[in-house]
């Protein structure tokens, strides 16, 4: 048996702090969550520094891109976060140790159920998931003070933005097909002042206000 503790003191201690990952709080909560136990088929890869497949042909990201993405949120505690793109549910998990509410959208079902197995059986109850096209939000529950998209959108979905509350973040890869960039995004007074970060690599975002089903 591994000793994942050890492995994943190891991710945060080479991947993440020589990168300039600062936040302790995220340092903390990646320390914390078992990341092995949201992948099935390539459990020994878990703490390595890439992306592995959840099956369903999507991914689970980079242990650098979770805690960059997560770190740009800039998470004091006491927000409600939405996140579009459940996938294995790692990413809702780091997010849960760190704001006060976290909602999930995934459009398969298969990802979903498994993403919801998981986050229950870890003990978090403040997580909810749910099917189906996130592009479009969760208007019932909006505004949002903080939102992360974890598929790559040709643009931030129009919804999503109108579900921001004022003084909001989003973070998401927006770019072409095969290769984005981090954009971070403030909402001020009803309209977003944008910067760019890291180039990356995701899944595509496939939705209304995101790319055509023929991109799957
Ligand atoms: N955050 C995930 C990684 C997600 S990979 C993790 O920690 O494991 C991207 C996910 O976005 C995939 O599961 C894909 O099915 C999902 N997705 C793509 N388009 C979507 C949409 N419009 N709404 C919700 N989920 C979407």
């Amino acid at each position: 048996m591994e000793n994942f503790k050890e492995l994943r003191d190891m991710m945060v201690d080479t991947q993440l702090i020589p990168r300039g990952i600062k936040d302790e709080r995220l340092l903390a909560a990646m320390r914390k969550v078992p990341r092995h136990l949201f992948i099935d088929e390539f459990m020994h890869k878990a703490y390595d520094d890439m992306a592995l497949p959840i099956g369903e042909d999507q991914t689970i990201s980079q242990p650098y891109m979770v805690a960059i993405m997560t770190e740009l949120l800039e998470l004091k505690g006491d927000e409600k976060v939405l996140e579009i793109g459940t996938g294995s549910g790692y990413q809702s998990a780091v997010l849960a140790e760190l704001s006060l509410s976290v909602f999930t959208i995934e459009r398969r079902a298969a990802l979903a159920e498994r993403a919801e197995e998981r986050i229950h059986a870890l003990g978090y109850g403040n997580v909810q998931i749910r099917v189906g096209d996130g592009t479009l939000g969760w208007p019932e529950d909006a505004p949002f003070d903080r939102i992360i998209i974890t598929a790559g959108s040709p643009q931030i979905p129009k919804p999503l933005i109108e579900q921001l509350s004022d003084g909001g973040i989003i973070v998401a890869p927006v770019g072409d097909r095969f290769s984005q960039q981090l954009i971070v995004a403030r909402k001020f007074k009803g309209s977003l002042s944008e910067q760019l970060h890291t180039p990356c690599m995701f899944v595509p975002l496939i939705g209304e206000y995101g790319w055509g089903k023929d991109e799957d």
